[in-house]
């Protein structure tokens, strides 16, 4: 199988180690990368820092016109970028093609939203003239996971070109190849050679290399809430800023006066979309008391009724990214058995159609305690957990009961509870009788707590990757 190479300064890079980029629909290895190291990385971040003056000094309408050239290249090459996300995630192909069309939508977005981003004057006093101005931080480094990988390298690097940045990008060992095909795109489009570097590669060589590199002005890492730990701890080391979007464990709570009609399609998608493998899946479902058995009985139909299958046959469910993931879920389906009611699966599905990828069933479990492993671990599967409540003050204790805080669903007619929510739930997004706004690359996005800090998506996005600078003119 042929090595595919990094990206660096505009032409493919070498190295003498590579990874296996298994289908997990499959099993099958399906492409090798290199695994960069310091070596590779280092050339990768001098070749930013050389192009990132000019980009700096490039005019805002320019550089936004090379952005918007980068989004309908994306969009020209949808499809092929589409089944490619799907094949190397395991992801549902249409979820694929959405995220495709999500991806393009950033750079889209960021092309418009730096024309507009100014910086202002301040009336100090009649002998001065002050006035404040964005500065990109130079080179900035972008670390990727696997389970949204063109869209979440695509909502800071989108932002970060814009304000006049020039990025190295690491994607995920398991999925790297829509990457390699995003920084081909932006050098057709017209961003200079060297703006858009890519270093595929483990997270312990290619990763701890980024971050440890002292030409690297900023960091957005994605990912898990240990290697966030690690990477603000090299941050702090080197005293440059970090935008850390670590996980979740978010809730639906549902109250006995929603539109049940409304709520269950949206809280099954919320779980099963992306075989449960999103920071901000609803995988708490806290319902009162009242519509409980309702509630759970319908769920209940809904992950019988979903189909699981190989990603390119556009199933509701698709396999887990690697079987070790498979075998976490199995141990908390097990857990589950011990110490709260299963419902529906738990099970792993193999053989037949299912091959040998990393297929399970979806997984529904109730009379969860609010201190279970089951309620506080993120599983990162379609694995729901439910939990009773019986008063709005007890839901908000449960919805705030762990230390995650990264978004949450509520459902009630009653308006005054609706804003109560929202004012009381400690967390990044709240959203009420809806959840996940579709992808939103418009709404701001980030956690509280274990969940992260910093803000990508929306305007705030842009701030992220711009520092103030104030002037000041003695008149
Ligand atoms: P992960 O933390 O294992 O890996 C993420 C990235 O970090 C990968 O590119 C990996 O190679 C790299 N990495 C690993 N060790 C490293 C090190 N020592 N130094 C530098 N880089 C290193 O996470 P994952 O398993 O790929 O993704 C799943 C996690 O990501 C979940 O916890 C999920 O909730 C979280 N996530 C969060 C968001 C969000 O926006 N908040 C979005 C998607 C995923």
């Amino acid at each position: 199988m042929q090595l595919l190479p990094a990206l660096v300064a505009g032409k493919p890079l070498l190295s003498d180690r590579s990874v296996e980029v298994t289908n997990p629909s499959t099993g099958q290895v399906m492409a090798v990368t290199v695994d960069c190291g310091p070596a590779e990385v280092a050339l990768a971040v001098e070749s930013a820092a050389e192009a990132q003056p000019s980009w700096r000094r490039t005019a805002v309408a320019e550089r936004a016109r090379v952005l918007r050239r980068l989004s309908q290249l994306i969009e020209r090459d949808m499809e092929e970028l589409g089944r490619l996300e799907s094949e190397q995630t395991g992801k549902p192909l249409a979820q694929g093609r959405r995220d495709a069309e999500l991806t393009a939508r950033y750079y889209d977005f960021y092309a418009s939203a730096v024309e507009t981003f100014y910086g202002t004057t301040i009336p100090l006093n009649d002998s001065s003239f002050v006035f404040t101005s964005y500065e990109p931080h130079g080179v900035t480094g972008h670390i990727v996971p696997w389970n949204y990988p063109m869209q979440i390298l695509s909502r800071s690097v989108a932002p970060s070109l814009a304000m006049g940045n020039c990025v190295v990008v690491k994607p995920a060992e398991e999925a790297p190849l829509t990457a390699l095909r995003l920084g081909q795109l932006a050098l057709e489009a017209g961003l200079p050679a060297g703006a858009f570097n890519v270093v595929p590669g483990m997270g312990e060589t290619a990763g701890a290399a980024l971050t440890a590199h002292k030409g690297i002005g900023h960091i957005s890492f994605t990912g898990s809430v240990e290697v966030g730990r690690i990477i603000a701890h090299a941050a702090a080391e080197r005293l440059i800023p970090v935008t850390l979007e670590l996980g979740g464990k978010s809730p639906n709570v549902v109250f006995a006066d929603a539109d049940l009609d409304r709520a269950v399609p949206i809280i099954v998608n919320s779980i099963l979309q992306n075989a449960g493998q999103t920071c901000s899946a609803g995988s708490r479902l806290l319902v009162q008391r009242e519509i409980h058995d309702e509630l759970v009985a319908r769920v209940a139909d809904a992950f019988r009724a979903a189909t699981v299958g190989p990603a390119l046959s556009d199933p509701t469910v698709g396999p887990l990214i690697t079987d070790e993931q498979r075998e976490r879920v199995l141990s908390f389906a097990a857990l589950a058995r011990q110490e709260a009611t299963l419902v529906c699966g738990g099970e792993a599905l193999r053989g037949g159609d299912y091959g040998d990828g990393f297929f399970v069933q979806p997984t529904l479990v109730d009379d969860v305690a609010p201190d279970s492993r089951l309620a506080q671990d993120e599983i990162f599967g379609p694995f729901l957990a439910v939990t009773t409540f019986g008063t709005e003050q007890e839901a908000v204790t449960m919805a705030n009961g762990t230390d995650f805080g990264l978004v949450a669903g509520v459902w009630t007619s009653d308006v005054g509870r609706a804003h109560r929510m929202v004012r009381e739930i400690v967390s990044g997004q709240v959203f009420v009788n809806s959840y996940g706004a579709s992808g939103g690359v418009e709404l701001p996005f980030g956690g509280f707590k274990n969940s992260g800090y910093g803000r990508e998506k929306g305007a705030e996005g842009l701030r992220g990757f711009a520092q103030v600078k104030t002037g000041v003119i003695g008149l």
